[in-house]
């Protein structure tokens, strides 16, 4: 038997490089973790605040554009890390280009889906928050992926970073929401850093309120959330009035039941002092009669509250169906009266697949399974 031994020379320089991929990402480091990577390098710490203006405030991911970093340091940079890896691999856009629908592949393998929406003043960021969903509601389609990774904190932000960019000229403002795939509150501490860094002050921030993150009911990650992160807005995902039908819909109902979600959405009102919504699909005879609307209203009752009504958009063959015009309006004149708001969320992009529910990573052969 022979052994094979192998003697690989190396350079100094060559040690330190890695495949791109293997490389650590910078995106998703605060300042005071950038002050690290630079001291580490022999560079002073101020060069990790440098780093993070350049990435957060300006968007730019590109070393050969920061020329106010030394040369050397950034070929260091570039040797030993990355910044950003998400690679566009497709987009779909609606012919105003009003929503775009853009697919990332990860350097993992998948795709997540990002949105763009825009209304004449309003332009809004809908990321994802993993790779797949494992809480199988019946009518969402990544639910239909099964459960994948969490996204790192670097990769959220890069979302929102990469959007920015195709903001028209002028426009700063933006809106995120945590709506895309996955459920951000099971990937609770990446999420909160990953907002953290899009709303630092100092890296000329996202206002907080401009940020949603929607849920499907984890009720100890609402109660951390209302104590540690208040001022970030809350949507609860609540389809349903009932225990019975919402555990039809949505298997977390068996966990976290109403009465206890319903708590713990009062601990965030009453902590935060802001109203919660609530979104509610419509899908015509199984949930969107007068009689559903009427018992809806009384298990919010006394919660200040804005009712987002979202008729069903269709996931492919299947037994739901979206409601009438007629219908949806009878449902959302009910409730006017009886709740402090109410709005009907006709989702822009139904026809790109990129509204509420569609997205699955289609771009690259659709779901896992
Ligand atoms: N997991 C989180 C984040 C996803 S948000 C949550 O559930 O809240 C996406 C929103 O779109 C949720 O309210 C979700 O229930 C809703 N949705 C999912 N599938 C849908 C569909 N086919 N039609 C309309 N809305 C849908």
């Amino acid at each position: 038997m022979s052994v094979k031994t192998e003697t690989v020379i190396r350079t100094p320089n060559e040690r330190a490089t890695t495949e791109p991929s293997r490389r650590p990402d910078l995106l998703g480091l605060g300042p005071d973790e950038l002050a690290r990577v630079a001291l580490s390098l022999g560079e002073p710490a101020y060069r990790g605040r440098q780093l993070a203006e350049w990435f957060y405030r300006r968007g730019s991911f590109d070393l050969g554009a920061m020329t106010n970093l030394p040369a050397a340091f950034r070929e260091e940079l570039d040797r030993g890390y990355r910044i950003g890896s998400l690679a566009e691999n497709g987009r779909r856009e609606t012919p105003d280009r009003k929503t775009r629908k853009v697919a990332f592949s990860l350097d993992s393998g998948g795709v997540v889906e990002t949105v763009y929406m825009s209304t004449p003043t309003r332009f809004t960021f809908c990321l994802s928050s993993q790779h797949g969903c494992g809480f199988a509601c019946r009518f969402c389609a990544t639910g239909r992926m099964g459960r994948g990774r969490n996204l790192t904190a670097g990769e959220m932000v890069e979302q929102a970073l990469r959007l920015r960019r195709e903001l028209p000229d002028g426009a700063t403002d933006y809106n995120v929401v945590l709506m895309g795939m996955g459920e951000p509150l099971e990937n609770y501490d990446a999420v909160l850093r990953a907002l953290g860094l899009l709303t630092d002050p100092s890296l000329g921030a996202l206002p907080p309120k401009r940020v949603t993150i929607s849920t499907v009911g984890l009720v100890p990650q609402i109660y951390r959330l209302a104590d540690e992160a208040p001022r970030y807005r809350l949507a609860v995902s609540l389809h349903a009035a009932t225990d019975e039908l919402r555990s039809k819909l949505m298997p977390v109902n068996r966990t976290f039941p109403l009465e206890q979600l319903l708590g713990a959405v009062r601990h965030h009102v009453d902590r935060t002092g802001r109203r919660v919504t609530f979104e509610y699909i419509l899908i015509e005879e199984l949930n969107d009669t007068i009689g559903d609307a009427a018992k809806l209203v009384k298990l919010v009752a006394q919660l200040p509250c804005k009712i987002n009504l979202i008729p069903y958009n269709p996931i492919g063959p299947g037994k739901f169906k979206r409601p009438s015009a007629e219908r949806i309006q009878r449902f959302a004149e009910h409730l006017r009266p009886r709740v402090p708001a109410v709005t009907v969320r006709y989702s822009q992009g139904v026809d790109i697949g990129a509204a509420c529910g569609q997205l699955a990573g289609e771009a690259q052969g659709g779901a896992r399974r």
